[in-house]
């Protein structure tokens, strides 16, 4: 499987590799940052960024083993919430995750860096659990239980359970159809 990380400009420099090696740390599988994309525009005078646009300017790959997760440092909405940590597109075998709520307490903060990593590593192996057919699990401490709020992100841990990576290891390693 691959798996390649979208910056968009509203994500700080270095940032993304320094995620892209978490993730890696619980997915050994080849993980790629691309280059950065410019920031879409909200519609209208909205201020948070639709996900289905976000969406729309990532790359979709037609293999069944690349995977794209864009990062996103603005506010994303979607399914009529007025935000989201983060939105997956199977069909599109693409995920948006959106940093700007994770920074929270992070700026400034000793270990606040390390913090905003763990957080963004733990919204990017979610959206990509969806995208490899996950659902939301029940165990708080998996990375696959649903995250309303940051606290939930930060009670849960930085890996899938038991239950979940056994499933995620039964779905087939996609044949690449092209
Ligand atoms: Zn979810
Ligand atoms: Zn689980």
């Amino acid at each position: 499987m691959k798996l390649t990380i979208v910056p968009f400009a509203s994500v700080a420099a270095n940032l993304p590799r320094e995620i892209a090696r978490r993730v890696r740390t619980v997915l050994p599988w080849k993980l790629v940052v691309s280059s950065t994309l410019p920031d879409p525009q909200p519609d209208g005078p909205a201020t948070t960024l639709d996900a289905g646009q976000v969406l729309s300017l990532l790359p979709s790959s037609v293999r069944h083993d690349e995977l794209t997760v864009g990062l996103l440092g603005l506010d994303l909405s979607a399914a009529g919430l007025d935000y989201v940590f983060g939105y997956a597109a199977p069909e599109r075998r693409a995920a948006v995750v959106s940093l700007a709520r994770l920074m929270a307490g992070t700026v400034g903060r000793r270990g606040g860096r390390r913090l905003l990593v763990e957080r963004s590593a733990k919204e990017v192996l979610h959206e990509t659990g969806h995208l490899m057919g996950l659902e939301h699990c029940d165990h708080p401490q998996c990375v696959m239980h649903y995250s309303q709020v940051l606290q939930d992100t930060d009670i849960k841990g930085c890996g899938y359970c038991a239950r979940c990576l056994k499933e995620l290891s039964r779905l087939p390693e996609a044949p690449s159809e092209r």
